[in-house]
């Protein structure tokens, strides 16, 4: 079956699938066209890279549109409630610092909150929130209505209106309306072509119960945009009332609940536990048994999945030396008794799935609300994108979240943030705006996109990072927080908080680098020291394993006084002083290299030791920097050496 073709299958599982079709009418001559005021930007989709690109665009004072399908949809959560986790809490945190949504939405919305990876280093933890799907919703859509600068309107774009001179003009809609902007952002999400997958039935939609967009995406081919497809899968639905808790795992969250967003003081929240189940010898076998008729298997879908999130086929394929595999069962709310059984995404048919089911603990009897399944869309390759998201193809239209290639509600959100913000900027002449691997997550992934463009599906990790002990989830204010304000997204509000803080862990690093203690003073209170007679400060005792702010109180009470956020800044950054100061000097030669200007006058046809293709590309491009340089598709690390040994030459002072 092609990606636009029509349903197929069970008319029972359709019908669960079902959504009201657009009626789509081609554009109407522009004089015919009824046109709305202009709009600074237009932002494409209400997922969570649409609603942090509209509300960082209205942040920075551009007059903001946002055109999604439903507005009831808005912030929705298209698979598994829960926001945060490796990699991506540092997302959030990061977000949160530029003044984003996600932090403050998950804070409202979370029903447990755990750090993960406690035991590890604080540059690997990762916050995470379970979130009741329905308050997340809410609370997206309550902070967007009261956001200065933005509408909402519910409508489904059908096509871009380009002028001749290649630059973005607006959208047209279902129906033929068209909406004038200055730049345009697109975060579609899986809706580009999306077909869904369960067993042998295919059903067109952007996820269940909505339409695929078909009109934006032949618009993008036709543009010429590089066009691969992804798929990705979510798990049956469970009614949580039929479930039988008695005799499995308990998983509460922590206490106290830690919150994402450096506005939020405490979680108000009330708090649930999770619950912990696992596939048996049973599930495997029934699921060997029926792989002819799951689609990733039978050949129908030949897109690549999350390789980090593969549904239950996959992982009783591929490890099949497994005896079982951790299923959490998640509740979807405090006032909703679905379950979200994390663990085992699937497309196999209804009913393999309704007996794979019977073969967990604990699931013998639940009742399957929604069965699992699997969605084929088509992505744009990142590589058409420059660092701002914008297209290098049409100017003034920028592209955020899924359409990119990445999985995740983080992911998006990251990119949506700085497309909606560049978006502001170019239609207000500002000067583009980025953030490079060496400040934030989402510098490092925006920098992984646009060069190397990516074949599955691109979810974060702190393992991309290289400045990992710099980019960790605590310090995401103080790495990101004046640069958004300079930047134009972070509100007043929010700067005068950081800056209040920021004086805190000044005068609280001037304190322990103060009060010092004589060796016989640290024994009286438990500290090994040698007997050198030398005083130690409090800052040297902070670097020793084991040894935190609590335990020198009993030397220094003053100590007890410090705010919670202020004393874990002195705490981690005293443990990683060396380390750090070494990554700043890395951090430095980086950045001096990618500022490293490149005359307009090379001559790369000429100069050894670059391959064709790089030649090529960069005589076409002549970028403007060795960055810049190194973010063109097929500027391998190799040909920058090249170009860094030829520039620094050509630097020195002639002889004589
Ligand atoms: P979305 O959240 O999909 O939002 C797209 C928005 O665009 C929607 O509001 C839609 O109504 C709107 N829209 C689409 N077309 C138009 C149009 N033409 N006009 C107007 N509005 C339009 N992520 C994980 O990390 N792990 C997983 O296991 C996982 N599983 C998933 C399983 C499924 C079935 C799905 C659908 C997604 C899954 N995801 C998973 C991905 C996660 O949902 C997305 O990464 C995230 O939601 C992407 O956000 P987005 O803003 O890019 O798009």
């Amino acid at each position: 079956m092609t990606a636009e073709g029509k349903a197929v299958g069970s008319r029972r599982i359709r019908r669960q699938f079902a959504f009201k079709m657009f009626h789509v009418k081609r554009s109407a001559p522009a004089a015919r066209m009824r046109r709305m005021d202009r709009q600074d930007v237009i932002v494409v989709g209400g997922g969570h890279a649409g609603c942090e690109a509209a509300a960082a665009a209205a942040r920075f004072g551009a007059a903001t549109l946002l055109v999604t399908q439903k507005i009831e949809t808005i912030g929705e959560m298209s698979c598994n409630p829960a926001i945060g986790g490796l990699g991506k809490g540092h997302l959030v945190r990061e977000i949160d610092a530029l003044d984003g949504l996600m932090g403050r939405v998950a804070d409202e919305a979370g029903i447990q909150f755990r750090l993960l990876n406690r035991s590890k280093g604080p540059a690997v933890r990762g916050p995470r929130a379970q979130a009741d799907r329905r308050r997340y919703r809410r609370a997206m859509q309550r902070r967007l209505a009261e956001q200065e600068n933005l509408r909402l309107r519910a409508a489904s774009v059908e096509d871009v209106l380009i002028s001749d001179a290649g630059r973005i003009e607006g959208v047209t809609l279902a129906g033929g309306e068209t909406l004038a902007c200055r730049a345009l952002v697109i975060t579609t999400g899986t809706f580009l072509r999306g077909l869904v997958h369960i067993g042998e039935v295919g059903i067109p939609a952007g996820r269940a119960g909505e339409p695929p967009s078909v009109g934006l995406a032949r618009r993008l081919d036709r543009l010429g945009f590089a066009l691969g497809r992804l798929k990705t899968g979510t798990p049956p639905r469970l009614d949580g009332r039929t479930i039988d808790f008695a005799n499995l795992d308990e998983q509460p969250g922590d206490d106290p609940p830690q919150p994402f967003s450096f506005l939020t003081d405490a979680i108000a929240t009330p708090q649930i536990s999770c619950h912990v189940t696992a596939t048996t010898p049973e599930v495997h076998r029934l699921i060997r048994a029926n792989l002819h008729r799951s689609p990733i298997y039978s050949g129908r879908i030949g897109s690549s999945g999350p390789r980090y999130c593969p549904s239950i086929e996959d992982k009783v394929v591929r490890f099949a030396d497994r005896p079982a595999h951790r299923i959490f069962l998640e509740p979807e709310g405090l006032d909703d008794s679905t379950v979200y059984p994390n663990g085992i995404s699937t497309s196999l048919p209804e009913d393999v799935q309704r007996d794979v089911l019977k073969a967990i603990p604990g699931l013998e009897r639940a009742a399957m609300l929604r069965p699992g399944y699997a969605i084929e869309y088509d992505f744009v390759d990142p590589r058409e994108l420059h660092p701002t998201l914008e297209t290098r193809r049409v100017a003034g239209l920028y592209l955020a979240g899924q359409i990119n290639g990445t999985t995740g509600y983080e992911e998006a959100a990251g990119q949506g943030l700085l497309a909606g913000l560049n978006a502001a900027r170019a239609a207000g002449g500002a000067a583009p705006a980025t953030l490079d691997r060496s400040r934030a997550y989402i510098g490092v992934m925006i920098d992984d996109l646009v060069r190397l463009g990516t074949r599955e599906p691109y979810r974060m990790f702190t393992s991309r990072a290289e400045y990992r002990l710099r980019l960790r989830a605590d310090n995401a204010d103080r790495r990101l927080t004046r640069l958004g304000a300079a930047m134009g997204c972070v509100s007043a509000g929010r700067l005068r908080r950081f800056e209040a803080k920021r004086q805190a862990i000044r005068a609280a690093r001037a304190l322990v680098e103060s009060l010092t203690a004589r060796p016989d003073e640290l024994r009286r209170c438990g500290l090994d020291a040698a007997r050198d007679g030398a005083p130690r400060t409090a800052a040297r005792l902070l670097a020793r394993p084991g040894v935190d702010l609590e335990r020198l109180r009993a030397i220094w009470p003053q100590l007890g006084g410090l705010d919670r956020a202020v004393a874990e800044q002195i705490e981690i950054e005293s443990v990683y002083a060396g380390y750090l100061e070494r990554q700043e000097a890395d951090v430095a030669a980086f950045r001096r290299d990618e500022a490293l200007r490149l005359p307009s006058d090379l001559e790369y046809d000429a100069m050894a030791g670059l391959s064709g293709e790089a030649r090529e590309k960069l005589t076409r491009a002549r970028p403007a920097t060795l960055g810049a340089a190194a973010r063109i598709a097929g500027v391998t690390p190799a040909a920058l050496i090249v170009l860094l040994r030829h520039v620094r030459r050509d630097d020195r002072p002639p002889a004589g």
